[in-house]
């Protein structure tokens, strides 16, 4: 006889006879999350990279502590201890944002539920509720009833879906011309300001090294129309194949959004896919007073929005919608297992590039739910009226400078008093935001702009106050004159 587990209950799966130990366990982690954050006054503690890598590295993951208070309590030493809290008003570096409460409700959810919106019979209802969100950021983008896309990972894995219908798109209307013949003559227009996924996502499509083709920018840093259309010539000119333009609407660095009803026009007359990497700016989507700097989004082929940016989403929240849901037949697979061609369902997974896939849909519904889109849309727009009151501050002082007056929510800035050359401050500005992480008081990005060193706010946080950017400058500033006066001993010494 075959050996049976009838009667066999683990305590450690979640179900309806194991509520207890589940709701304790969820009680017991927000309650610990509760309390480390009450305690917590700065983004960062400081620890450094060999201190955690010992605390980890001791660990013996082959000895469990059986019981999940104790390791929750481990798990709170070793990570949030030490976590970097996007919460805080002084964390103002890269592109997170604080998250909203409703979403993190439904976290709880998702992540027991375990839906997987891949097909119809894993999902159900989540399946119709990613589609109703589909259809409302369509909506907001002013696509027409034709429109349709997936929930995705992030910015990245959209920006690669995006490129990917492009490149079937092209392909499909080649007449007589083999893929791998034309492939490798597919070209992307970007410009140096648009994300590197976009130079990532041609490599994995099978395309060139020099597939994408740099376009000029009108000296803002936003891609030039003209530029646009004349790179687009010398590429046909030498056989080559133009697949995509991608725009950007709010670029990493500068915040910058390229033209993009110019744009649109220049890729109507040529018949060019045009994908608009809208993940950092689609929060103006649901701006009440910005709305209008995306004008043009509408006439977009295809659109990369991520919720988990600027309209306060835990990680993951991100879409591809496209303006013709046809096009995303293309890239349709069948399995006779999961989706197949018959089914009379509606399975999520003939549009993804994923298959298992969480129901992340869920947050931003339960956030239009309880806090509706006004607000996030609210929250955005003050962080961009900060970034500006940010520049005109730093502009005033005479220790500073600043590269140009943000579009959207980044402030990029430098610490160069008096007599410092721009070598030196080149120089002195990666060490300088080394040294303001491991204080952990606050933390600044960092990146190069025409070869020269800057720090970056990027500002997602609407508690951040000036009050907090003022504190932030002082701190960069007693750095700054702290690492100058070693480096005049040093040089003394030497
Ligand atoms: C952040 C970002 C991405 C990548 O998004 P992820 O969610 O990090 O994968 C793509 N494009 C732009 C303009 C971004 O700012």
């Amino acid at each position: 006889m075959e050996a049976t587990l009838e009667g066999f209950a683990s305590p450690h799966l979640f179900s309806g006879s194991t509520l207890d130990g589940y709701t304790s366990a969820v009680w017991h982690a927000s309650a610990l999350l509760a309390d480390r954050v009450k305690a917590v006054r700065q983004p960062y503690s400081g620890a450094s990279v060999a201190d955690l890598q010992a605390q980890v590295d001791a660990v013996d993951l082959d000895r469990p502590l059986g019981d999940t208070g104790a390791a929750l309590h481990e798990a709170a030493r070793l990570y949030l201890d030490n976590a970097v809290w996007f919460h805080e008003p002084t964390y103002v570096a890269h592109l997170n944002c604080p998250v909203a409460i409703p979403a993190l409700s439904a976290e709880v959810l998702i992540s027991a539920v375990n839906s997987s919106v891949d097909t119809w019979d894993q999902s159900a209802a989540g399946t119709l509720i990613e589609r109703r969100l589909i259809d409302w950021t369509a909506g907001r983008i002013g696509f027409g009833p034709d429109a349709d896309g997936v929930f995705t990972s992030g910015g990245t894995q959209s920006n690669l879906q995006g490129l990917l219908l492009a490149r079937e798109e092209t392909l499909a209307g080649l007449e007589g011309r083999e893929r791998e013949e034309a492939i490798p003559l597919l070209r992307i227009f970007a410009t140096t300001e648009s994300h590197f996924s976009v130079s990532k996502s041609a490599g994995i499509l099978g395309m060139a090294a020099d597939a994408v083709v740099g376009v000029a920018t009108d000296g803002t840093g936003r891609m030039d129309s003209t530029a646009l259309a004349a790179a687009i010539d010398d590429v046909r000119r030498d056989g080559g194949i133009p697949m995509a333009v991608v725009a950007t609407a709010g670029t990493t660095d500068l915040g910058r959004i390229d033209p993009v009803a110019g744009i649109a026009t220049v890729c109507e007359s040529q018949g060019i896919w045009l994908h608009v990497d809208a993940a950092y700016g689609c929060g103006l989507l649901v701006s009440q007073r910005r709305r209008h700097l995306i004008d043009g989004i509408e006439r977009a082929d295809s659109v990369t929005v991520d919720f988990h940016k600027s309209f306060f989403q835990p990680v993951s929240s991100s879409a591809i919608v496209v303006r013709r849901g046809e096009t995303m037949r293309r890239i349709a697979v069948h399995a006779d297992y999961l989706n197949p061609r018959t089914a009379t369902v509606p399975n999520q997974v003939d549009k993804s590039l994923q298959t298992t896939r969480r129901f992340d849909a869920l947050k931003l519904w339960m956030t239009l739910r309880t806090m509706g889109s006004e607000r996030i849309g609210d929250m955005f727009d003050t962080v961009v009226d900060r970034a500006q009151e940010a520049y005109r501050f730093i502009l005033d002082e005479a220790d500073f400078e600043a590269v140009a007056p943000p579009t959207l929510s980044t402030v990029l800035f430098r610490f160069r008093p008096e007599g410092l050359s721009v070598a030196e401050c080149d120089a002195l500005m990666p060490r300088l935001r080394q040294r303001l992480f491991y204080g952990g008081q606050a933390i600044v990005a960092g990146t190069t702009i025409g070869g020269h060193y800057w720090l970056k706010f990027t500002l997602l946080n609407p508690n951040t106050t000036m009050g907090n950017l003022k504190d932030v400058l002082d701190l960069i500033r007693e750095i700054g004159r702290d690492l100058l006066g070693e480096h005049e001993v040093t040089a003394v010494m030497a």
